[in-house]
């Protein structure tokens, strides 16, 4: 009899989970099945230069059967669990739904943006977490450049060039350099909207920006960025959000039509249903192998989980350490089935880089700092290493290329996927 194990959700953790797995376990002894939204995982590091256009937004994702070659791919969403029946419900992308049974499961669903009650948020602001976001965008700043150099009404104008974003952690720091560094290539193109000038504004909570990084080198970027003439406000907060406005705790109302929300990230609401024991955060707990407390054969890693940090507390929710846990979480599965022996997760996060656009960007390896062009070189080196697939690899490095003897591609092309109705 042939084993069935589910792994549930296809980003870092769950492909590298589902990659290892194909590598140990015997072809005849078990079922492999990934449940994912969509048949690609997304390379999120990228996910700033895909909204700024200096990488083709396919080029970011890696298709999950270029990535397996035996696991079963099942698209959709699981909404429900029963732990005793040891099944899964998937509702399926192109309609109905099933019961999936598993001997194993493996969770690994990532995360979504953390919104708070701002009132307006939900309705007028957006986040930065996948593809979709990264096109709209892009697409969304070449419209209000349009939109700016063809208006007018300066008053328009200015809420048109006035780009806000709130949350300073790397996604939106990267965020923000990248489409900045976009917006004011792009300008050559609209002399009206040139002559007025941008506005672009960060909004952060707390003291510093990038936590995740050590103070010194968050300073150096914070620098970088006010250089650029980015308005940084630390210690403010978002108060409220309109279409054509954002109010801030100092009492400004900023207009604007642009409003990105990047302050962090909170585990996939599903969860509440999948009865699981849950943290304080919503997480999965999980114990240094990364099995579910008191359930015997459900495992979660990545953005979902809370996995104790072998540098203390839990770790981070990073790309570095789903990646990582997949693994180790494979090996686990595979040695409850029989084959090989358990292991801890003792991975120790001893690199981390922030890109800030214009090839620079601040990072440590280990003791060291790095900053400006070097950080920035050894940054795309790693990541060019991790991305998946080596289609992807070169792919990435001709749109770097090809970029680097020609303008900015200000063609706005939100129209794609959304056709045009017949007669
Ligand atoms: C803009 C940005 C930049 C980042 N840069 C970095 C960086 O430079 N370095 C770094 O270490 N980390 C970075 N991160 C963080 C990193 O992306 C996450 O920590 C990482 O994706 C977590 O991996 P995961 O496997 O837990 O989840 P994910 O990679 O998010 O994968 C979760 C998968 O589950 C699927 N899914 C969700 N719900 C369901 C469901 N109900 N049923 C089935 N499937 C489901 C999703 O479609 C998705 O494919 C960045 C994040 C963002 C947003």
């Amino acid at each position: 009899m042939a084993w069935n194990v589910v792994i549930a959700g296809g980003g870092f953790g769950g492909a590298a989970a589902a990659r290892e797995l194909e590598r140990l376990l015997p072809k005849q002894s078990a079922r492999l099945s990934l449940v994912n939204e969509t048949n690609f995982s997304l390379y999120t590091p990228f996910l700033p230069e895909a909204a700024s256009g200096t990488l083709e937004p396919r080029h970011v994702v890696t298709p999950l059967r270029e990535q397996l070659t035996r696991t079963y791919l099942r698209l959709g969403r699981i909404v429900a669990h029963d732990p005793a029946a040891k099944t899964l419900q998937l509702r399926k992308k192109f309609g109905g739904t099933e019961e999936l049974r598993y001997d194993q499961l493996l969770l690994a669903l990532g995360s979504v943006s953390r919104t708070l009650p701002v009132p307006g948020l939900a309705e007028h602001a957006v986040g930065f977490k996948d593809l979709a976001d990264a096109i709209y965008l892009r697409n969304h700043v070449v419209e209000t450049l349009e939109e700016a150099n063809a208006t007018e009404d300066p008053v328009r104008r200015e809420k048109l060039l006035t780009y806000v974003f709130v949350g300073g952690g790397y996604a939106g720091l990267e965020a923000l350099a990248e489409l900045q560094d976009f917006a004011a290539d792009a300008m050559d193109s609209y002399p009206r909207a040139r002559l007025h000038g941008m506005r672009w504004v960060l909004v952060e909570a707390a003291g510093r920006v990038l936590p995740e990084i050590d103070e010194q080198l968050a300073d150096y970027a914070l620098r970088e960025l006010r250089g650029r003439g980015i308005d940084i406000r630390l210690n403010t907060t978002l108060e409220e959000v309109t279409a054509d406005s954002a109010r801030i705790s100092t009492g400004e109302l900023l207009p604007t039509e642009t409003v990105v929300w990047t302050a962090g990230v909170a585990p996939q609401p599903v969860l509440r249903e999948l009865n699981l024991p849950l943290d304080e955060r919503g997480r999965v707990p999980v114990d240094e192998f990364l099995r579910v407390e008191g359930m015997d054969s459900v495992w979660a890693i990545g953005d979902c989980a809370a996995a104790p940090d072998p540098r203390g507390g839990t770790c981070p929710p990073t790309a570095q350490h789903a990646v990582r846990q997949g693994p180790v979480a494979a090996r686990n599965i595979a040695a409850e089935l029989g084959v090989g022996s358990p292991a801890p997760f003792t991975f120790k996060a001893y690199a981390s880089f922030v890109n800030l656009g214009r090839h620079k960007a601040v990072g440590r390896i280990g003791e060291r700092t790095f900053r400006g062009f070097p950080a920035w070189w050894l940054a795309r080196s790693y990541h060019m290493s991790q991305i998946p697939g080596t289609a992807r690899k070169v792919r990435a490095v001709l749109d770097w290329t090809a970029g680097l003897p020609f303008r900015r591609d200000v063609s706005e092309v939100g129209s794609i996927g959304h056709p045009k109705r017949l007669g």
